[in-house]
């Protein structure tokens, strides 16, 4: 608890919108703009309710699988990825693609072809049932086995124990992953790390704004949806690192005033597939009652940006939009 009785917030930086979101997001745009609705997105773009909703406003229409694409139509693959078996399938649908896969999940993609190419048994280290976890265990299927956490360790089989490697999804607990390879290690001594971090940076850097945040808060609210890997993660590493409390929601009206009670400094952050308009209405949710102006915590200073998919820029430069 802080010993300031004057109620402030504190507001993360980076927090919101990484590169691969921000690519996929305006993919979905820049289709709607130049082929007309509908357009079909195969999953969630990414995992955020509002942005959903107002893509799907605009003529946006999310499927679960790409069998429910008619034939001749446009799909976007969403920014988690997708296994080589739905690139078929589309091909054979007669469907037009569009992959707005993150270019650093398709380096994991390529990191496991690589290492099943090399005969090594892939420990991926993930969340069972994650959309990036099938992706990417599609590229292998023979090859991967999920590690879903430090705990799941002594689970895992593998045929050599000598040839064995380990990825992990791009959203995960930093500290967590460690604590799951260093059991890994145990195991298996022999254990190949892969060429770089798997864990993205976006995740990374808001983690440690989270972490630098927390200690100072007596409660952290995240802003992001709850079917996101990193938005999740940051409510842990909140609680983890010296907040009283943390919640995620989706708006600012999902806060119940009952959080505040006794509450002098709030922190706010939000994960990666959050536009900033939603951060901003909690913090004027929060100043209307009573709590000041945000003071921004830069941790990181970040500049990524990505290409648009290539079939779009293609596209684009025979007609621009
Ligand atoms: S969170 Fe990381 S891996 Fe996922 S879309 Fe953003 S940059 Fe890419």
């Amino acid at each position: 608890m802080t010993a300031n009785t004057e109620r402030r917030v504190l507001l993360a930086k980076p927090r919101g919108y990484c590169a691969g979101v921000d690519r996929a997001v305006q993919t979905v745009e820049i289709a709607l703009e130049k082929y007309g609705a509908p357009i079909y997105v195969r999953k969630q773009i990414v995992h955020n309710v509002h942005v959903v909703k107002t893509l799907e406003e605009r003529g946006a229409i999310f499927v679960d699988e790409t069998e429910e694409v008619p034939e001749g139509a446009i799909v976007v693959f969403s920014a988690h990825g997708v296994a080589p078996v739905v690139h078929e399938e589309a091909q054979n649908l007669g469907l037009r693609t569009i992959d707005a896969t993150c270019p650093l999940v398709t380096k994991v993609h390529k990191e496991a072809v690589r290492f099943a190419a090399q005969g090594y048994d892939i420990l991926l280290i993930g969340h069972e049932g994650h959309e990036e976890v099938i992706g990417t265990t599609g590229e292998a299927p023979d090859h991967i086995h999920l590690v879903d956490g430090p705990d799941d360790v002594v689970n895992v089989t593998v045929r050599d124990p000598e040839k064995v490697a380990w990825l992990s999804q791009t959203t995960l607990s930093v500290d967590e992953t460690v604590a799951t390879v260093e059991k890994l290690r145990e195991r298996f001594p022999k254990l190949t790390d892969p060429p770089s971090d798997d864990i993205c940076y976006a995740t990374q850097n808001r983690q440690v704004a989270v972490k630098e945040m927390a200690a100072r808060s007596d409660l952290v609210i995240v802003v992001g949806s709850t079917n996101s890997s990193n938005s999740v993660r940051l409510v842990e590493v909140a609680k983890e690192h010296g907040a009283d409390d943390a919640r995620l929601v989706d708006y600012a009206e999902h806060i119940d005033p009952a959080w505040l009670e006794g509450v002098t400094t709030v922190g706010v952050t939000s994960g990666a597939s959050v536009p900033d308009e939603l951060v901003q209405e909690v913090l004027a949710w929060l100043y209307e009652r009573g709590f000041g102006e945000a003071e921004e915590i830069e941790s990181v200073s970040e500049h990524m940006r990505f290409s648009l998919p290539k079939e779009l820029r293609k596209d684009l430069r025979i007609t621009p939009v």
